[in-house]
C-alpha cells in the first residue's frame, strides 16, 4: 500500500467505524468484566467476614461453656492449626491492653484500635474493619466481639486469597482486554468495510463517469438496504442528467439548424445592399425583410429561453385570479377570420365564467399555439372546435379539437419536443416550439397536455387546476 494511501486511512469512513465499534466493544467488555471483578470480591470478602463470625461464635460458646482458661488454649490450638501466617487470635481487655494472643510474629504490625473497641462495645455487636499494614501485600480482615463481660476477642484473618485472586484476575484482564480489542479491531474492519463496499461502487462509477463513461451505472445488490437505495438513487440521478444532457445536445442543434437559414437570409439581403444592387424601393424592402427575420429569429429566442427556464423551474408565472373563458373566447373570435379565410368552422362550447389562478398573457398564447396548429393542420372545408369544462376535482379542461390531418403514431411520443416536426408538417410555416411552449405553460399553472389522435384529427387538452372556491 503507498504511503499516501496509508495517510488517508484515518480519514476514512471505514477506519472511523471500526475505532468506534473496537471502542463500544471495549467498553463493553469492561463493564462486565467490572460487574464481575465486583461480584466476587463482594463474595470473597463477604465470605471472610462469616468464617471470621463462625470463628467468634465458637470462642463464645467455648467461653460459657469451659471458662476463658478455654478459651485461651483453643486460641492458641486454632492459630497453629489455621496457620500463623493465615489467622491471629488475640485476648483483650476492654481499654485494648492485651490478655493472651497468638504468635504475632507475621502480623506483629497490626494495631489494637481502642476507637474500635470502643464501636463495637456501643453498637454490641461484632465490629470487622480492614487493615492493611506496609509487611504485607494483601489486606487483612479484622474483627472485635465481645466474648463475655470484660474480655474482648480480636481476630484476623489474611485475605491473601482475595489478593491472588485480584493479582490473577489484573492479569487475565490485560491480556483478555487486548486480545478483544485486536478482535474488535478486525471485526469492525471487516464489517465496515463489508458495509461500505456499495458507497466504494457509486465512488468508482462516478470516477469513471468522470473520466466520460457517460452509460456506466451502479451494480445493484440484492439486498435492497439504504445502500442499494443511494445506487438506485444515483443511477436515476444519473439516467434524468443524461437525459437533460441529451435535451441540451438536440437543442442545440436544432437551434444551430434554425438559426442557420434566416441568418443566412439576412445576410444574402446585407450583401445584396453592399453590392448596390437595387433600387432605393428594394433596398426598403430588403431591410424590411431583414427586421421581420431578425423579429421571428428574437421570438424564437425568448420562446426557447421561456420553455428552458419555466422547465427547470427557475421562471415561475405571475398568478392571478384570470377568467378563462373569456380567454378562451377571445382566442376563437382572435382566429375566426383565419379559419374563415381556410373555410374551417370554428366554433366553441364554453361556460360564462371559469375562474383560474395563472398568468394571462401566457395562457392566452398557450391556447392561441393550440388554435393556430388545429387550423394549420386541417384541410379546408374542417372544422375546430373548442371547449372547456369544469371536472369534479375542480380541475378545469379546455379541449381544442380538429378534423386535420391527424398525428402519426411514429410522430405522437415526441410532439411535445422542442424543434420536433413531423415531415408532413414541414411545408407549413413554424419552428415546432408550439407544443412545448404550451406545454411548458400547462405544468408552470400546476396543470398538463395531453393529446388524442386518429387520422380524422387531433384533440389537445389542457387540464389545469381551477382556483380555489
Ligand atoms: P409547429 O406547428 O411549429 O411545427 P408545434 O410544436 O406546434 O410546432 O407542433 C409540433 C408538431 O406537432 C407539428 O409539426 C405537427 O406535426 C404536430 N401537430 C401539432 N398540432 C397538430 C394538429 N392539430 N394536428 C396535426 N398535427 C399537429
Amino acid at each position: 500500500m503507498s504511503s499516501k494511501r496509508l495517510r488517508s486511512i484515518p480519514r476514512t469512513l471505514a477506519f472511523r467505524l471500526t475505532i468506534w465499534y473496537a471502542g463500544i466493544f471495549l467498553f463493553s467488555a469492561a463493564v462486565a468484566f467490572g460487574f464481575f471483578y465486583y461480584l466476587i470480591t463482594t463474595t470473597l470478602r463477604g465470605r471472610t467476614d462469616q468464617d471470621l463470625l463462625a470463628e467468634v461464635r465458637s470462642f463464645s460458646s467455648v467461653m460459657v461453656l469451659q471458662g476463658v482458661e478455654a478459651v485461651k488454649r483453643q486460641a492458641l490450638l486454632d492459630s497453629q492449626a489455621a496457620g500463623e501466617k493465615k489467622i491471629f487470635i488475640q485476648l483483650l481487655y476492654p481499654d485494648g491492653r492485651l490478655f493472651s494472643s497468638s504468635n504475632m510474629s507475621y502480623f506483629r504490625n497490626i494495631p489494637v484500635s481502642s476507637a474500635a473497641i470502643v464501636r463495637m462495645l456501643e453498637q454490641d455487636e461484632p465490629l470487622f474493619a480492614t487493615v492493611s499494614s506496609p509487611d504485607h501485600s494483601h489486606e487483612i480482615r479484622v474483627v472485635y466481639a465481645l466474648l463475655g463481660p470484660g474480655l474482648i476477642i480480636h481476630l484476623g484473618l489474611s485475605m491473601d486469597d482475595l489478593t491472588h485472586f485480584i493479582e490473577a484476575f489484573q492479569r487475565i484482564f490485560v491480556v483478555t482486554m487486548a486480545a478483544l480489542f485486536a478482535l474488535a479491531v478486525v471485526i469492525g474492519w471487516f464489517m465496515a468495510r463489508r458495509a461500505l463496499a456499495g458507497v466504494g461502487n457509486v465512488t468508482r462509477t462516478a470516477r469513471r463517469i468522470a473520466d466520460g463513461r457517460w452509460a456506466e451505472r451502479v451494480p445493484l445488490g440484492k439486498g435492497g438496504d439504504e445502500i442499494d437505495q443511494l445506487a438506485i438513487t444515483f443511477n436515476r440521478m444519473l439516467d434524468r442528467i443524461q437525459e437533460l444532457v441529451k435535451g441540451i445536445k438536440e437543442m442545440t442543434d436544432n437551434i444551430a439548424h434554425d438559426l442557420k437559414s434566416p441568418i443566412t437570409r439576412i445576410r444574402g439581403q446585407a450583401e445584396i445592399a453592399l453590392t448596390g444592387g437595387g433600387s432605393a424601393t428594394d433596398l426598403e424592402n430588403m431591410a424590411a425583410t431583414a427586421v421581420e427575420e431578425c423579429d421571428r429569429l428574437l421570438e424564437m429566442i425568448n420562446t426557447m429561453l421561456f420553455i428552458s427556464r419555466t422547465d427547470a423551474g427557475v421562471t415561475q408565472p405571475v398568478l392571478k385570479e384570470i377568467d378563462i373563458a373569456a380567454v378562451a373566447r377571445g382566442a376563437c373570435g382572435l382566429f375566426q377570420s383565419l379559419a374563415e379565410e381556410k373555410k374551417i368552422a370554428l366554433t366553441w362550447d364554453v361556460p360564462e365564467h371559469a375562474e383560474m389562478r395563472g398568468d394571462i398573457r401566457l395562457v392566452q398564447r398557450m391556447l392561441a399555439n393550440l388554435l393556430d396548429n388545429a387550423i394549420k393542420y386541417t384541410p379546408e372545408g374542417g372544422w375546430v372546435k373548442v371547449s372547456l369544462r369544469l371536472n369534479p376535482d375542480r380541475s378545469l379542461s379546455v379541449t381544442v379539437q380538429d378534423s386535420g390531418v391527424g398525428i402519426s403514431e411514429k410522430d405522437l411520443p415526441h410532439i411535445f419536443e422542442r424543434f420536433y416536426r413531423s415531415d408532413p408538417s414541414r411545408s407549413q410555416a413554424g419552428a415546432g416550439l408550439g407544443l412545448s411552449f404550451a406545454r411548458a405553460v400547462a405544468r408552470a399553472h400546476g396543470g398538463d397536455i395531453t393529446v388524442e389522435s386518429s387520422p380524422a384529427g387531433s384533440a389537445f387538452t389542457v387540464n389545469i387546476p381551477a382556483a380555489p372556491a
